[in-house]
């Protein structure tokens, strides 16, 4: 049975990787040079440049996506550091009780316990509240039962489920609190402010902070020296030697569709290829406005494309510098107030900016050199899209104009850097936009604001059109490489079962 897949992401790269392991003959068109997708870095120089895995959920066997990576990678051959304080953040007002500014988010559980405590005595109630919380998480499994799709309800699953009982208790007692209300708890002055700017001062669910700190405490969400594109060609390489086949280069214009069945892809170049079943893994704008032209629209999708159902991720207007420096006595990831707010040609104002030193990966510059990478999340894709389409010239102006007032910025923090510069780089929600088509350059697909296990309703199918299925970041709120290979194991898994195959991982 042919199967084409639309995208080399890391989605389409896990279902090309299942579906070949179970038989299937499948093909994947890509439209860059290379695969990845978001997943990438680039090189400039001699300088590689990352843009995407601070973490990786399931990096050791403490969490269960170490067995879904290690079904497609060689996990044992991946070198990940861990960190030990997962970030830090420079305070407006207050100073701890030892005259410090920063505030340390620590990845051990104990000693996060420890610090808090000694930080806040008059606060004990709560953060031993909290540290019990995360400490209750990491005796289940998370996601459970990664064994069975979500597609495959049984009575079996159904009875495992309440052994998940202690969690959804405790879920339910935490899936309203917020950064903000906790730290309106908060008696000690520095504990409060650090928990109000823990994601620059914008309001989350704690949910956010204590699920993945239950698998950083066991190292379980390193970072794979190398970088994200070596990561990601991992998984392109294992998707080859299963006998899958990459086409780069081949953007897809339309899903072919005919007596109400997908019957395979129409491609930029206007060739067509036919196939049994068509998955796209790619953004799920172009795929449900542009690739199938509209045509299977329903009341979910439209509230979709008008954000009323799920909010966006933002975008991230990306600076990374080449720095002859290694700058290894400053943090490797600090969110720090700037002296004065600055602008943003899209309208967005930073009162505060993160900046990523990656000393700890000596393979992305030479010795005694770096990667600093300063991270502006933007809620406005869609005014730097806009602007390259009309004038390149313009938008060339504006976003090194803006650059290099925030490196003027970031070297009243990081003194020496500007002089250290050796090159410059500079991405826009319009270079995510245009090298992966993600919807309004979101760089991890629906944000899971108000409900954090809200299901998305971009569907595996879509009704009134058979074998037609679909997979990526946007299946599941909140995004991110783990969502990514579940939805498609999962994804493939329904398809063998489909089709009377036993699912089996080689
Ligand atoms: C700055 C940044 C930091 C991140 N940090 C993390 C992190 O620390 N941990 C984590 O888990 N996740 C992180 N993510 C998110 C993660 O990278 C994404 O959620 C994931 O890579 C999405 O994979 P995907 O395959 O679903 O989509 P994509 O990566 O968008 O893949 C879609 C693919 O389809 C291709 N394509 C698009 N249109 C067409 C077409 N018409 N024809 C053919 N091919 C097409 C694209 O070129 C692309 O290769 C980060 C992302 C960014 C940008």
């Amino acid at each position: 049975m042919k199967i084409s897949i639309i995208g080399a992401g890391v989605s389409g790269l896990s279902i090309g990787c299942y579906l070949q392991m179970n038989g299937f003959e499948t093909e994947i068109f890509e439209k860059h040079s290379h695969a990845g997708g978001l997943c990438t870095s680039w090189k400039r120089g001699e300088f590689t440049f990352d843009g995407c895995i601070h973490w990786l959920m399931g990096s050791n066997s403490s969490s269960p996506f170490y067995r879904l990576w290690s079904e497609l990678v060689d996990m044992k051959s991946v070198e990940f550091f861990n960190h030990e304080v997962r970030f830090e953040i420079e305070l407006e007002v207050n100073r701890d009780r030892h005259g410090d500014r920063v505030f340390h988010l620590y990845n051990n559980i104990n000693r996060l316990e420890a610090y808090l405590l000694d930080l806040a005595p008059e606060d004990t109630g709560l953060i031993k509240d909290l540290i019990r919380s995360i400490r209750v998480m990491q005796r289940f499994e998370l996601p459970p039962m990664i064994e069975n799709a979500p597609v495959m309800q049984s009575w079996r699953k159904r009875l495992a489920m309440a052994s998940y009982l202690p969690f959804v208790i405790l879920y339910l007692k935490w899936r309203n609190v917020t950064n903000f209300s906790f730290a309106r708890k908060l008696k000690n002055p520095f504990l409060k402010e650090a928990f109000e700017l823990l994601f620059d001062g914008e309001e989350f669910k704690m949910l956010i902070l204590t699920m993945p700190l239950s698998i950083f405490d066991r190292n379980g969400a390193g970072y794979p020296i190398g970088g994200s594109y070596r990561f990601a060609n991992r998984i392109a390489e294992r998707y080859k030697a299963l006998g899958g086949k990459i086409h780069y280069d081949q953007p897809v214009k339309r899903i072919l569709t005919g007596g109400n069945r997908a019957q395979g892809v129409l491609l930029q170049n206007d060739s067509i290829v036919y196939s049994d079943i068509t998955i796209s893994a790619t953004d799920w704008y172009f795929t449900m406005f542009e690739a199938l032209e509209g045509r299977f629209l329903n009341n979910s999708i439209l509230a979709l494309a008008s954000q009323r159902t799920l909010k966006l991720y933002p975008s991230v207007f990306l600076i990374s510098l080449g720095v002859s420096r290694s700058f290894s006595e400053y943090p490797h990831l600090i969110r720090f107030p700037l002296n004065a707010a600055v602008a943003s040609p899209d309208g967005t104002v930073y009162t505060r900016i993160e900046s990523h030193i990656y000393h700890y990966d000596p393979t992305l510059a030479p010795e005694g050199k770096t990667i600093i990478v300063l991270s502006l999340y933007t809620r406005n894709g869609d005014f730097w899209i806009n602007l390259r389409n009309k004038d390149m010239a313009e938008y060339n102006r504006c976003k090194t104009e803006f650059a290099e007032k925030i490196i003027d910025r970031l070297n009243e923090k990081i003194e020496g850097v500007k002089a250290s510069v050796e090159i410059t780089d500079v991405a826009t929600p319009a270079t995510y936009h245009r090298y992966t088509g993600s919807w309004k350059g979101s760089v991890q697909g629906w944000f899971p604001d108000r409900n954090l296990l809200a299901s998305s309703p971009v569907g595996i199918g879509l009704a009134g059109l058979s074998d037609f299925y679909y997979s990526s970041q946007w299946s599941v709120p909140g995004g991110g490489l783990p969502v990514v290979i579940k939805a498609g194991r999962d994804l493939s898994r329904f398809i063998s079962m489909k089709y009377k195959k036993q699912f089996i991982i080689k």
